[in-house]
């Protein structure tokens, strides 16, 4: 065991770094390290999509707020049928949703109700009307009808004074129908942050401009876009910054001034041009870690200010998957946000993976069902973290703990899917 509880592996093919720490270890350290915002505000319902709520919300009414028909049929008093269920009944009216009967059934009586309609004094039931004869009469009845069949009690859904959604919650579209169902027109939100984020590196080209020799077109400012964009914050895109001390500077100055939370990616290495962590040691405060996980090994989190930092690995898919693991999390807990642990899935893997001890690996797979309808996963090519396709054509990570050394057809594996990572 090193002093961060990790196995020391006793291959010596492994590839265990013993100044790493776990990625579930790093996440702790994170979450220790920042704070939700404290600020709210209200929000209209449809802007609320997304955002989290800042108080429990009670509702003030009982959801449906009275008794109801959950069919189209005729409302009866169904304790009052004689033994058997066998009877005839008049009809003395009709009650419509929005437009209840007003009068009340005496014996013999029943009333004609569609869904949603209030039911009418004296009814305790609704029998759909597939079940009732129509005749010249009223209707005949074959069979008894238990009491309270096809009714919708007042408050059976949410009553007066329930919890209706926690505090926490990020809104989904299903937490807006129910907030309009007790009638809210605003909720209040826990306030948006501000992500600002550049990408490093003297050999990137923007989009929209020729490449030359040497070069490549810096892809992750564009993934880092869409990952936020989905998250919901405000967005400051600072374009790409030079591996140079003085630009570095200025990028991290702007950031400073302008962001809750601020991502860079590239520049954390050893390399001689990577002067991400050393700009933060000059302006804030560094966390760097290793982290015992592929890709993504090198990851520097700090404080730049008031602003939360994160230095992200310059390859493509390691922004991607430290973004997922490390950089989300920490976005929606500083949004107040209640987090549940991410689900896993076990599925059998149809490919070979080839992996080492000492780091758990997030590989790219697809999830599917083969030929005779069982889940199973296979890899989406290779596994390389500058490979950004075998992202783009993947729909989940393949979770490898960290002793696992390699993976043969028809093992079973963890998976996480992209879906749900929001
Ligand atoms: P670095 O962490 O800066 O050493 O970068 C690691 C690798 O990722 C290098 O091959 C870089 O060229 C590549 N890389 C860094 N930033 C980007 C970017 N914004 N878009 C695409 N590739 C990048
Ligand atoms: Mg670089």
């Amino acid at each position: 065991m090193n002093k961060n509880g990790i196995k020391r592996g006793a291959s010596c093919r492994d590839d265990f770094d013993p100044e790493s720490i776990l990625p579930e270890q790093a996440l702790e350290k994170i979450f220790a390290a920042i704070r939700p915002v404290a600020e709210t505000e209200s929000a209209p319902l449809r802007s609320a999509l997304g955002r989290v709520l800042a108080a429990d919300i009670r509702s003030g009414i009982n959801v449906p707020s009275g008794r109801n028909s959950a069919m189209d049929g005729y409302a009866i008093n169904a304790a009052a049928l004689p033994a058997g269920g066998a009877a005839r009944l008049k009809i003395i009216g009709a009650s419509f949703a929005g437009k209840p009967f007003p009068g009340r059934l005496g014996p013999g009586e029943c009333a004609r109700i569609m869904t949603g309609a209030l039911l009418p004094e004296g009814a305790d039931s609704v029998i759909i009307q597939e079940q009732a004869e129509a005749t010249a009469e009223g209707i005949r009845i074959g069979a008894a009808v238990k009491p309270g069949a096809n009714v919708r009690e007042a408050g059976e859904d949410l009553a007066r004074g329930d919890r209706v959604l926690a505090k926490g919650t990020r809104l989904s579209p299903a937490d807006l129908g129910v907030l309009a169902s007790v009638g809210l027109a605003e909720v209040e939100v826990s306030r948006n942050i501000k992500a600002a984020f550049f990408s490093t590196g003297d050999e990137l080209c923007p989009v929209g401009e020729p490449l030359a020799d040497g070069l490549i077109y810096d892809s992750n400012r564009y993934t880092l876009h869409g990952m936020l964009t989905r998250l919901g914050v405000e967005i400051i895109d600072l374009g790409i910054v030079r591996d140079d001390p003085a630009s570095m500077e200025r990028a991290f100055q702007r950031a400073k001034d302008e962001a809750d939370i601020v991502i860079t990616s590239g520049g954390v290495s050893v390399g001689e041009a990577d002067y991400v962590e050393q700009t933060l040691r000059a302006r804030g405060e560094v966390k760097f870690w290793k982290v015992a996980m592929k890709p993504g090994r090198p990851l520097t989190f700090g404080r730049l200010g008031a602003a939360c930092f994160f230095g992200l690995p310059g390859n493509p898919v390691s922004v991607m998957v430290t973004f997922y693991q490390f950089v989300q999390p920490a976005i929606r807990k500083m949004l107040g946000e209640t987090l549940a642990p991410p689900i896993m899935l076990k599925a059998p893997c149809a490919s070979r993976l080839k992996k080492r001890p000492g780091r758990i690996e997030y590989q790219r797979g697809i999830l599917s069902r083969d030929k005779n309808g069982r889940l199973a996963a296979h890899k989406t090519g290779s596994q390389d973290s500058g490979i950004l396709s075998s992202m783009a054509a993947a729909n989940c990570f393949i979770v490898l703990p960290i002793e696992n050394d390699g993976v043969e057809p028809g093992d079973m594996v963890d998976v996480q899917l992209f879906h749900g990572l929001v």
